[in-house]
């Protein structure tokens, strides 16, 4: 038996469906026991999508060039345009790789790159067209940043909702929410100086949802982040959410050692199943919480959909970005699931369940 915590309170308002405050976040963050901050986690993942399944999906990453002016400093695979191992792949190229993940059995396309200046934005709507041309709507495609949306406004000299209406056209069906990181500009002025401002990527977004894609959005933690620059991301997540909608899912994420001299915090098991809770508490209006199966290994994935998470990321069959440490295969991710106590569901990028009716709307959500 745990001491009753001043923190209690708020965890009992949160799993009543209360939305608590960016401070009552900070309260829990600091200083509510994980163990408490999991269990209510869970209460709210239970009474919002119930407590028997958890679902996975398969896509396959394609990196179509790691050309990338944007140096962030935890970032292992990109190189400045012109360097002698910069790349960029043709469109015919992107179509052979999604060739052989279709045979694999794959429905979904997550394209994501380098911010390449050397790309002309007629490309971006070529390699779309070409994978639409091929596998049509049976083949979903993911793609794009908002750091790369901001190039494509940089080259085009178009704003963001003339450039996503043009890609959405071409065949773009979802949009990435990756390079969040930390959403706080004194983080991104020290960890990646010459990517999207926590202003610029929230204007993205807020294009996207407005111009009808949907998403997800992450937080990457384990570096010089502060407790209260993990609540202001989560904030902004939730603000941006209560006005645009669009969020499907939100994952927290771990920093990976990927370059020399990036200021790595090893991430214990208990912060993370902590911030997982906190996601799930917090973010009211999102409907789905992702386990960091990749990022954090097997044991802590599995613990993750005890506080709060409905979902373990996902089979991906090429990262150029990070090594995989996941779930190889379909086969391994059921298994996994099953022996982590919940029932294996597939669904697709759109949460759309495989053999099941679209899932209902979270009955608190605010959007
Ligand atoms: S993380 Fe993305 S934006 Fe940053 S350097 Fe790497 S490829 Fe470029």
């Amino acid at each position: 038996m745990t001491k009753d915590e001043p923190t209690d309170a708020i965890l009992a308002k949160a799993r009543a469906g209360g939305r608590i405050s960016p401070g009552e976040a900070l309260a829990i963050y600091k200083s509510a026991d994980f163990l408490k901050v999991m269990d209510a986690g869970r209460a709210v993942r239970e009474r919002r999508l119930g407590a028997s399944v958890a679902t996975y999906t398969l896509f396959r990453i394609v990196n179509y060039t790691n050309a990338c002016t944007a140096g962030c400093a935890f970032c292992g695979f990109h190189r400045p345009p012109g360097d002698a191992g910069a790349w960029t792949l043709t469109p015919e190229e992107v179509l052979g790789k999604m060739r052989a993940a279709a045979a694999l059995g794959a429905r979904q396309l997550f394209l994501q790159g380098g911010v390449n200046p050397g790309i002309p934005f007629d490309y971006y709507l070529r390699v779309l067209g070409a994978v639409k041309d091929e596998f049509g709507a049976d083949m979903h495609i993911r793609a794009f940043s908002p750091s790369e949306i901001r190039g494509m406004e940089a080259q085009t000299g178009k704003d963001a909702r003339a450039v996503v209406r043009e890609l959405k056209s071409a065949g773009m069906d979802s949009v990435a929410g990756a390079g969040a990181e930390i959403l706080s500009d004194r983080v991104r002025r020290e960890l990646s100086p010459n990517k999207v401002t926590v202003a610029e990527w929230v204007r993205i977004m807020e294009a996207c949802f407005e111009e009808g894609l949907s998403g997800s959005a992450n937080i990457v933690v384990g570096s010089i982040e502060t407790p209260e620059e993990v609540v202001e991301h989560l904030g902004v997540i939730r603000d941006l959410q209560d006005r645009a909608g669009g969020l499907l899912a939100f994952i927290p994420w771990t920093f990976q050692r990927q370059t020399d001299g990036f200021p790595l915090r090893r991430v214990p098991a208990r912060e993370y199943l902590k911030l997982v809770g906190l996601c799930r508490l917090f973010l009211d209006n999102v409907p789905h919480i992702e386990a960091s199966v990749l990022g954090m290994g097997r044991e802590v994935g599995e613990l993750a959909l005890y506080a709060g998470a409905d979902d373990i990321s996902s089979v991906v069959i090429e990262e150029n970005v990070l090594a995989s440490r996941g779930l190889g295969t379909e086969g391994e991710a059921r298994a996994f699931i099953r022996d982590s106590g919940f029932q294996p569901v597939r669904r697709d990028l759109l949460y759309r369940m495989q053999g099941r009716p679209a899932p209902p709307h979270p009955p608190d959500a605010h959007c």
